[in-house]
């Protein structure tokens, strides 16, 4: 880990910060939360901010008056990280919405999963075997257009019952890993997350702990001293998947505050999106980026059939012809695995056929 208080230094300037310095110092403290309040929450003010005129944008709204059942939310940090004037930005396109959304494709539902019948106690998700999924905060810091779980009844799963999911984890020996998840667990705060952990900490079938978070993605400085300090405490081993779907979302603000997190085992799963990361190049770079700051791909997710999503959606002989490409160019420990998940399956199922 990077000692964070060491990067607390004076420079050459007599002390005062540059604005590129500030980026690495400014990890203490809770401006995670200022950010989450700043985030950006109606199309034309983020498409202003990224210089892109509303008519540029084919089939977008930028429409206030467009009621969003699954509304706008963007953190400053990401959109800081889109090409200005560009309405094709692949970053821009995973939280616009679009008029899209609202068309109504054959096979395409709200739990496509078939996730409530998987939920055993408030909060829990138990599909696989030996793992848990615990739904630790109904909340994410991003509003990802292509979500999987923007139907999910997350005002059923409130933080305030992830300590009933603890109790359903105790009483069940045959869990060995529990996953935090959400919406996104690191939406709690450093002392919640501390007391989640810590009584899971406790019990003695428990021998990983999972985090899928993509916060860290959107707004690097919710990586604190206090959140490392914490899960350095974790007595178990600690795996945290992040989720990046570009490689422009790792800039080096986000690449320095990613290998903050290096002493825990750093995974990341992607969602495989038409107009976004669908083709070659960008997924080598992804992979390669993704490994010089420290992680390592796991999953390439194929789009679940969510109502709303299917313009993200890509044919599996193009999803196949895709992967047979990063695997002709990159190392084999380069290549995310391309799954797709499978209701009431024994696990993903990995996607390997044409289809
Ligand atoms: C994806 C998922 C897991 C984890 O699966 P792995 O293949 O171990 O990464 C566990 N529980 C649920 C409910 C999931 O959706
Ligand atoms: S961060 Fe994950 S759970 Fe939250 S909206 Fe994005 S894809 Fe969905």
């Amino acid at each position: 880990m990077i000692p964070v208080k060491s990067l607390q230094r004076t420079n050459a300037n007599g002390g005062i910060a540059t604005p590129r310095e500030h980026g690495r110092v400014r990890r203490d403290g809770e401006d995670w939360r200022g950010e989450l309040l700043r985030a950006v929450t109606d199309v034309p003010h983020l498409l202003r901010l990224v210089d892109v005129h509303a008519s540029e944008i084919k089939a977008a709204t930028g429409q206030d008056a467009l009621r969003l059942d699954f509304p706008l939310r963007v953190p400053r940090p990401y959109v800081a990280r889109m090409r200005r004037g560009d309405p094709d930005d692949p970053l821009l396109r995973q939280v616009l919405p679009t008029t899209r959304e609202y068309e109504t494709v054959p096979g395409y539902g709200t739990d496509p999963l078939d996730e409530a019948g998987a939920v055993v106690d408030t909060g829990v998700l138990s599909k696989y075997q030996g793992r848990a999924l615990v739904i630790a905060s109904g909340s994410c810091a991003v509003h990802c257009r292509y979500c999987f779980r923007r139907h999910f009844p997350y005002a059923d799963h409130r933080q305030d019952s992830s300590f009933e999911s603890i109790a359903a984890v105790r009483h069940d020996p045959t869990i060995r890993e529990v996953i935090l998840s959400g919406g996104d667990p690191l939406m709690l705060t450093d002392a919640h997350l501390a007391r989640l952990l810590g009584e899971l900490g406790a019990i003695d079938h428990v021998t990983r702990i999972r985090i899928h978070t993509r916060l860290p993605v959107v707004i690097p400085q919710r990586v604190t001293p206090a959140l490392l300090e914490t899960l350095a405490d974790v007595p178990q081993r600690v795996v945290v998947v992040l989720h990046f779907n570009h490689p422009n979302e790792i800039d080096r603000d986000c690449a320095a505050t990613i290998s903050g997190l290096e002493e825990f085992a750093l995974l990341n799963q992607s969602v495989l999106l038409a107009g976004v990361n669908d083709d070659a190049d960008t997924l080598v770079e992804l992979s390669e980026r993704l490994f010089d700051t420290g992680v390592l791909p796991y999953y390439l997710h194929m789009p679940d059939a969510v109502a709303g999503t299917a313009h993200f959606d890509l044919s599996q002989r193009r999803a196949v012809a895709l992967h047979r490409q990063l695997q002709a160019r990159l190392p084999g420990y380069l290549v995310p695995r391309l799954v797709r998940e499978v209701p009431g399956g024994a696990a993903k199922e990995l996607v390997l056929a044409d289809g």
